[in-house]
């Protein structure tokens, strides 16, 4: 099975509302597609975030990094020459993850193909079912509490709470979710990078003698400060997620050997795709901290791989892969089948996608 051809597309999907965070506002998923053709008719598919204010990937660096550099690197290599072509890969072009991780997951999905299994058995097939949480925009306090009492009813038991714009307001946010959803339902809370070190020691302890039983807390302090996650991490009760600190499994070790955090997020998007992930995975498992699998906002593609990921590993405890079910189309046939909170996997070779509906082809 010979890598014949990478052909780049993009997507645009519009989200049911506006996804709101302490970084940015966005409306619709507009991601680059790629397809892997082989010799054999076989396609892989896979998909490309570009968020330029956590991954540094924009659509125009996605589309030079894979035109440029990986495609020349591994048109003519064979499937069956996996760990060559993913060292191949990973070294043709320094950085451009979210580039890196579009071509992976395309290429683990020509994998499964290959030896006719769905990938998340080949990789561990650990179980073929998770729950995700569902995530909460940054908003208004009311608007917040309506907005979980809505999830809520759709049957989510788990709401990953966006906070972090102004840490006053974030308090009365979360006390209105609280007293609005009860004590039945986990609400864990995303910071993303919105607070500095002090300042998430004292809010975080307010919420903790406020009883707001918080799961966990996600990057609360800026991505490159890990002394400062670990300052919070060894400060609070609350167990703290490292997301954008973690990349690569080479910031994944510095966390680990620092008990910098008590959690990792792993993002496709934020490693290059699965073929890193793994490492830290494996890495998490030596250190014996759980994971969560998250995603950008992702349409199925991308997001298919992290399912089959996450149910392969046992060390994936948490989920947070909700960006299907907040748009209001799915441009995917085949792939997981997500019915609210619970995603499911059938047993189709590969990522088990068997087409993608309207691919602007670039
Ligand atoms: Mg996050």
């Amino acid at each position: 099975m010979k890598i014949t051809d990478i052909k780049i597309g993009k997507i645009s999907v519009p989200l049911r509302t506006p996804f709101k965070t302490a970084l940015r506002t966005v409306s619709r998923v507009e991601d680059i597609i790629v397809e892997v053709k082989t010799d054999t008719g076989h396609v892989g598919y896979g998909e490309a975030a570009p968020t330029g204010v956590i991954t540094g990937d924009t659509t125009g660096a996605i589309v030079g990094a894979i035109k440029d550099h990986i495609k020349k690197s591994l048109v003519g290599m064979d499937i069956e020459n996996f760990e060559e072509i993913m060292i191949k890969l990973n070294r043709c072009v320094v950085k451009n993850n979210s580039a890196k991780a579009a071509v992976d997951i395309a290429l683990y999905d020509l994998y499964g193909q290959l030896y006719g299994a769905p990938l998340y058995k080949l990789l561990g097939g650990y179980r073929n079912e998770i729950i995700t949480d569902i995530t909460i925009s940054v908003n208004d306090p009311d608007e917040m509490a309506r907005d979980s009492i809505d999830a809520i009813n759709r049957g989510y038991d788990v709401l990953k709470i966006k906070v972090g714009k102004d840490a006053t307001k974030d308090m009365i946010r979360m006390k209105s979710i609280r007293d609005a959803v009860g004590y039945d339902v986990k609400l864990r809370i995303d910071a993303n990078q919105g607070w500095k070190p002090k300042e998430a020691v004292k809010l975080l302890r307010k919420m903790e003698d406020a009883g707001l039983d918080i799961e966990f807390v996600e990057q609360p302090v800026a991505a490159n400060d890990i002394e400062g996650l670990k300052f919070v991490t060894d400060n609070v009760s609350i167990p703290v997620l490292a997301d954008e600190s973690i990349f690569s499994p080479q910031d994944a070790l510095k966390v680990l050997q620092n008990r910098a955090a008590d959690f990792i997020n792993i993002k496709l998007m934020k490693t290059g795709g699965i073929y890193n992930a793994l490492k830290i995975c494996s890495l998490a498992e030596i250190y014996d901290v759980e994971c969560m699998i998250g995603c950008m906002l992702e349409a199925k593609v991308s997001v298919n791989a992290a399912v089959h990921l996450a149910c392969a590993k046992s060390i994936i405890t948490k989920i947070d892969l909700d960006g299907p079910v907040l748009c209001s189309e799915d441009p995917v046939v085949g792939g997981a089948i997500f019915n609210e909170r619970k995603i499911s996997l059938p047993d189709s070779q590969g990522l088990g996608v068997s087409a993608i509906k309207n691919i602007q082809y670039l």
